[in-house]
């Protein structure tokens, strides 16, 4: 059998061919550990690491000394999160969020509430967005955080970030976005967007797994950060603990080429992704569209099928690769947080199913996965008539 048609960029991506290239020679011969300053294994290793943030600093309008390396967004969050509270917490100890937060921005904030902590997580509108109004109607002398995401992993919405970002630096409070699933895809300027730090992730950019980063601002102001690993005071002291050289290496080079191929890719995946939705409207008026109409990733569709169980049709399609309404929080089986706190009901998230294609999703596929998806509601309708 071959393999199932991949519709679950959001989760994770291919490593492209290209930075399979850029990462072999570090995984073989130069295997130098970039702290190692007395010999050559550690010069031309600490070169692919700076050239690396070089390449990652570009395409987010920062300076290379304003990346730091970690294992992955779920680090960069809790860095972010926790770091910045602990660092800041003498100004006061408040911090606001949003309810469509990944788990592993949520989570650490739930660590900081149970140390005293104050967090508040604004609810969102049915398209999954948040307001200013909202923003100054519970800020306090003593807000020192504001955590926003990009655009979110599920659904594809994009927040109002110019607008967060203008507004927290007028009331001197820091701006952080988790972008894990914006960077890459579409344009992000730090200075532009005002934000003080970012999340971003390797494998959602055709990168390995294992290597993200964090922006942490220097200028005009310098962000504090206080370090959640210590050990010989690597990256500026914020992250210790030996570099992942082809970790390193494989996101500058995704980064890279997501700078020079993001507004292509862009324009080709929103055309299949229009085409994959065009084609499912013989489901209508079962079909509902999950997530703002417009401001959305280029390349996330999620739908809401009523009547059809996204796990039952999960199950009897194999021949395709997606998520759930109820699966989107990784191991544990749960209803999406995400979709209800944009007010479907229990029936409609369970009702729900993310389709998110990519840079090697080709329009062959997209027509098969329409007539699968199509076929596949109708005959559970039968069983389970709407
Ligand atoms: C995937 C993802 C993460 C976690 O990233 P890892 O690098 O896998 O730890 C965090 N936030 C969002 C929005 C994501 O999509």
């Amino acid at each position: 059998m071959s393999k199932p048609i991949y519709l679950d960029y959001n989760a994770t991506t291919p490593l492209d061919p290209r930075v399979l290239e850029a990462m072999l020679p570090y995984l073989r011969d130069e295997f130098g550990n970039a702290a190692s300053r007395g010999h050559a294994y550690g010069w031309v290793a600490n070169e692919a690491v700076e050239q690396a943030r070089h390449q990652a600093a570009d395409l987010l309008n920062a300076q290379p000394v304003e990346i730091i390396w970690t294992s992955g967004a779920t680090e960069s969050n809790n860095l972010a999160i926790i770091g910045t509270a602990l660092a800041h917490q003498h100004r006061g100890r408040h911090i606001i969020t949003q309810a469509t937060e990944h788990p592993a921005l949520l989570d650490p904030c739930h660590v900081l509430q149970r140390q005293g902590f104050e967090i508040t997580v604004l609810p969102v509108d049915r398209h999954g967005l948040i307001s200013i109004e909202q923003l100054e109607a519970v800020r306090t002398t003593g807000t020192i955080l504001v955590s926003i995401m990009s655009a979110n992993n599920e659904t594809g919405t994009l927040q109002p970030l110019h607008e967060i970002g203008q507004w927290c630096r007028q009331q001197e409070i820091i701006f952080h976005s988790d972008a894990t699933q914006a960077f890459g895809k579409i344009p992000l300027d730090v200075e532009a967007l005002s934000l003080d730090l970012l999340s971003a992730s390797g494998h959602k950019i055709y990168g390995p797994k294992g290597v993200g980063l964090l922006y942490l601002r220097r200028q005009p102001r310098r962000i504090r950060c206080e370090p959640l690993l210590h050990g010989g005071g690597h990256e500026r002291g914020v992250r210790s603990g030996t570099l992942n050289v082809p970790g390193i290496v494989g996101l500058g080079c995704a980064a890279e080429i997501a700078r020079r191929e993001m507004q292509l890719d862009a324009t080709r995946i929103s055309a299949l992704r229009d085409r994959l939705w065009q084609q499912l409207q013989p489901l209508h008026p079962q079909l509902q569209l999950n997530g703002h109409p417009e401001r959305r990733l280029p390349n996330t569709l999620n739908i809401t099928i009523a009547g059809v169980d996204g796990e039952n049709l999960m199950t009897a399609l194999p021949q395709l690769a997606f998520s759930s309404g109820s699966a989107c929080t990784s191991a544990n089986q749960q209803l999406s947080h995400v979709l209800q706190a944009m007010g479907r009901t229990p029936e409609q998230t369970r009702s729900s199913i993310r389709l998110s294609l990519g840079r090697f999703t080709i329009v062959e596929e997209i027509d098969t996965a329409a007539r699968l998806l199509t076929g596949g509601a109708e005959k559970l309708f039968k069983i389970n008539p709407p």
